[in-house]
């Protein structure tokens, strides 16, 4: 049966070397229907790949060699599973109405742009991506991109059994490559290059606007986090309602910058005393001698969702964040 699916490899030769590859990888040849396994069957079969699995890491680990035929095993469990997980594919697609079958769908599967980056994603995805590209750019103007562009992209088409990437329908972009995402820590900083120092530096000025404005602490108001809210839709939704209501806040807070806002200033740090563990007085918040003078206009608002002001905004300051440290 395999040696059918390689013949019919061959005959697709003057299909282009990336989708002749995605073919190999994600589309069940008709010569291997049959040795497709069960669901069952392909339980058991997981359970044997981590037994065969764990046995060649513990013969490499004694520097041994591992069994041939324990090896030739593994080979065929590999390929037994991934039929499986070919086979859900094209159930999947047609389950999801799409009547075409897997080969064509991922004809359809190709290498696009998105903001200058090569990702091979399927054709509705990119058509979606050019949409958003332009949207994107126009938001952004004249401004300069980021050294290495705005974006990056960790991953894009995986195999079989590994969700909407599977089918080329997901792309993962390093937001942490891009100034207007920030999300501190080391994990972020190792795998996108997230500056963490500069992001730190960015949360802290919202932690304290949340603080000094809402009246929140940092662990009430918890800013990375999604807002607790089971259903998918609606936690997106409120997520950027959240987003807004520290943008808001941010631009109250850097409002009080002005002298004629003194009393208004002094309210808050009084309302907050109890929450501020810095113990901080009206001299110890933003005060006129120690802010920049001039910054970026404060964020244009509109009543469409998502709201980008924020995070636009966040990064226009980036850049003067020593002063107000
Ligand atoms: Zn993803």
């Amino acid at each position: 049966m395999a040696g059918n699916a390689s013949v019919a490899r061959l005959i697709a030769g003057s299909i282009p070397a990336v989708q002749r590859d995605i073919k190999d990888t994600h589309v069940l040849e008709e010569a291997d229907e049959t040795d497709v396994p069960t669901w069952e069957e392909t339980q058991a079969l997981q359970t044997e790949w981590g037994e065969l699995n764990a046995k060649k890491k513990a013969a490499a680990k004694k520097k041994e060699p591992f069994d041939p035929a324990d090896e030739a095993r593994f080979t065929e469990v590999n390929r037994l599973i991934s039929l499986r997980f070919k086979k859900d594919t094209a159930m999947t697609l047609e389950g999801n109405g799409y009547k075409d079958g897997p080969a064509k769908w991922y004809e359809d599967v190709k290498d696009a742009k998105f903001l200058g980056q090569t990702i091979t994603v399927h054709q509705k995805l990119a058509d979606k991506l050019a949409e958003a590209e332009k949207v994107f750019l126009k938001a952004v103007g004249t401004e300069k991109a980021p050294a290495g562009g705005w974006t990056r992209v960790s991953s894009d088409l995986r195999g079989p059994g590994q969700g909407l990437h599977s089918y080329g329908l997901a792309v993962d972009l390093k937001g942490g490559t891009n100034p207007y995402l920030v999300t501190p820590s080391k994990t972020s900083q190792g795998a996108t290059g997230e500056p963490l120092k500069r992001s730190q530096a960015i949360q802290d000025i919202i932690d304290r606007a949340v603080l000094l404005v809402l009246g929140k602490t940092p662990d009430e108001e918890k800013f990375g986090e999604a807002p607790a809210e089971t259903d998918k839709a609606k936690r997106a939704m409120l997520s950027y309602d959240k987003l807004e209501e520290a943008s808001n806040a941010l631009e109250t807070y850097f409002t009080l910058v002005d002298p004629t806002k003194k009393a208004d200033l002094d309210a808050r740090v009084t309302a907050i005393a109890a929450k501020d563990t810095a113990n901080r007085t009206a001299d110890d918040w933003p005060s006129p001698t120690t802010e920049p003078r001039s910054g970026p206009s404060p964020p244009r608002r509109t009543g469409r969702r998502p709201r980008r002001a924020f995070s636009i905004w966040i990064a226009a300051w980036s850049r003067p964040l020593s002063v107000l440290a």
